[in-house]
This record gives structure tokens, sequence and C-alpha cells, in this order.
């Protein structure tokens, strides 16, 4: 019979729990810091041949997580994003990621990295259960179980398994941009980049496509370029505002707002009166709401005249921005 069990249990001293604890401190900070990626870009510029500045000195940090780049349409994103995907040259700057020279590296920037981009080409006779063997091998995923496997589970994970023998020329939308993700992961990449890629989704599609990119896991940088504030908003807990190729704000969204507290002030108005309130006021954004014509204005005092004070949304810190 073992007598240990009559025996109370021995608890160590306390100097000894002291020292457990900070090594489990320790610990956490190494696995933390073994975590933390690091995109770092530094002085980014690019002219066409043509002489658009598509961007003007740009530098950013980013950070594990989903970040937001947000900006209208010809603000530069896409030069921004294939720059950093190593499909372009810049004029001047450089970018590193989690110790790579992305410039001088680019292969092995490349297997690190996961990209769907602005326009996203498929084999149309193909299905995606074949497309996505054929690229998890291209990735070198040459193990045929493993590959298998692989693909299967990407497969659930974008909610496309029961269409895997469908052509890609047949899916929607939705369904290709999905795809478009499956294939951006392959490779357990640890930056992922995706390119306006709720653009021209219908709203169902857009909120399916949201959920499965918010389900990527902040163990991975993903950068989202958009000109939709609701997906930021939806889904970054960082950003950066973008207009004419240079960065006009950086911060994560809820102190970007609280800059704004108190400084947005609402007014409905007919159509003929905005014009004399652009001259009076700093006019943020103007818009339909119920047939009506809703303007928002930034004051940092009581405009009067009928205005009323409303929280700031990140629609009114975009357009603030980009005027
Ligand atoms: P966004 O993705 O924000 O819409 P882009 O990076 O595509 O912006 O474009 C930034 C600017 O550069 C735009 O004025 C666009 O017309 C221009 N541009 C983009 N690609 C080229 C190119 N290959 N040659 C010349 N101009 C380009």
């Amino acid at each position: 019979m073992n007598t240990d069990e009559t025996i109370s249990p021995q608890y160590p001293p306390i100097n000894l729990l002291y020292f457990v604890t900070i090594l489990q401190q320790l610990r956490f900070t190494v696995t933390y810091q073994n975590n933390t990626l690091m995109l770092q870009i530094s002085g980014l510029s690019k002219t066409y041949p043509n002489g658009t500045h598509a961007l003007r000195d740009v530098s950013l940090t980013i950070s594990n997580g989903m970040f937001g780049l947000l900006g209208p349409n010809g603000a530069g994103k896409s030069t921004l994003m294939r720059t950093i995907a190593t499909l372009q040259e810049a004029d001047a700057g450089t970018i590193t990621f989690d110790g790579i020279d992305v410039f001088a590296q680019k292969q092995e920037l490349r297997k690190t990295l996961g990209y769907l981009p602005q326009e996203f080409g498929v084999y149309p006779k193909v299905s995606a259960e074949e497309m996505l063997h054929y690229i998890a091998r291209l990735k070198g995923v040459t193990n045929d179980r493993e590959r298998k496997e692989l693909v299967k589970s990407l497969l659930e994970q974008v909610n496309l398994y029961n269409h895997r023998n469908k052509f890609l020329g047949g899916y929607s939308g939705g369904m290709k941009q999905r795809f478009g993700i499956a294939q951006a992961l392959i490779g357990n990449p640890k930056l992922i980049i995706v390119d306006e890629p709720t653009a021209g989704l219908d709203p169902a599609e857009r909120l399916r496509f949201n959920n499965l990119l918010s389900e990527i896991g902040e163990n991975v940088v993903v950068i989202l370029s958009t000109h939709i504030v609701e997906d930021v908003q939806e889904l970054c807990n960082d950003m950066a505002i973008i207009a004419s190729g240079t960065v006009v704000r950086r911060g994560n969204p809820e102190t970007l707002l609280r800059e704004f507290d108190g400084r947005i002030w609402r007014k409905q108005v007919a159509r003929e009166e905005i014009a004399s309130i652009q001259e009076n006021h700093r006019l943020v954004l103007s818009k339909l709401s119920g047939g009506k014509m809703m303007v928002h204005i930034y004051s940092e005092t009581n405009p009067g005249n009928g205005f009323v004070s409303v929280d700031a949304t990140l629609e009114d810190i975009y357009f603030a921005n980009i005027a």
C-alpha cells in the first residue's frame, strides 16, 4: 500500500514559489516577444513614369493584429500593398518585416506572405479544390496526405467545402474572395495583405467575408486596405488614413474618435443650404438620411443655429482628414 496517500500535501517553501513565479513571468516575456512581429515602412516614395506621385515619404510601423489602411480611390493603397508584397519597386525608402529586408530579400518575404490582390483573377475552368492543391504544391506542400488535409481544412475554414468541385468561374464575388483568403493562408503566413477585398460584394457576402477575416487571429500581421470605413470599424484595432500618397492620420480607432469628442455637430438641412454651411463652417460630411440631407460639421464650440452635438464616428474622422 502506498503510504504517501496518507501524507498531507507538501507545499513548496515561499522562496521556491517566488522563484517559480519569476520563471513563469520570464517565460511569458520571452513567448510574448517571440510572437511580436513588426512591419516597418520608412520614407517610402513612388512616382510612376507618367509623373503620378503615388506615395510620398510614407512611414508606418505595424504590429500584430488587423491594421486598416483607409483611403479614397487613387490614394496610393494598392501601390503600397504591391510594394510590400515585393511586386513592384519603390523609388526611395525601406521596408523590413520580422528581420527581413523586404527589397533585398524578396524570396524570404514571399515565403511568409499571404496576399489577396485587388484584381484576383481565377482560372474559370478549374475547381477550388484543384486550384488549392496546385497552389499548395507551388508553396512547397509536397506531401500528398499533408496537402489533402490542408486543402480540406482551408475549404472548411472559408466555408467552401460543399462547393469544392465547382469551377471557380461559376463562383459569386463573395465566394471568389473567400477562396482568395484560403489560397493566401497556405504556408502559415505571418504577413497577410488583403487589398480592397469587399469592394463589389453585397452586404451578406461582405459580412461573411469580414467574419472570416476576423478569425485569422492576433499572431500575424494583417493589413486590410479599403475605402470602406465600416470594414475598418468592424475589424481593425489599428489604422492609418492615406490620401494623395501621404499618411494623414495614424492611430487606433478609439483614440482617433476621442480626439473628436464633442466636436461633431449635426443638422438636417435643405440641399441649397449646403454651400453657405460650407462657407461658414468646417463641413465634414453631407449625406442623405431617410431621404433628408444631413450635414456634420467640426467645431470646437457650439455653433448654435440648430446644430446638435453627436458622437463622432470613424466616418467623420475619415472625411475630415481626406477633405
Ligand atoms: P488606390 O489603391 O488607393 O486606389 P493606387 O495605388 O492604385 O491607389 O493608385 C495611386 C495613384 O497612382 C493613382 O493616381 C493611380 O491612377 C496611379 N497609378 C497606379 N498605378 C499606376 C501605373 N501603373 N502607372 C501610372 N499611374 C498609376
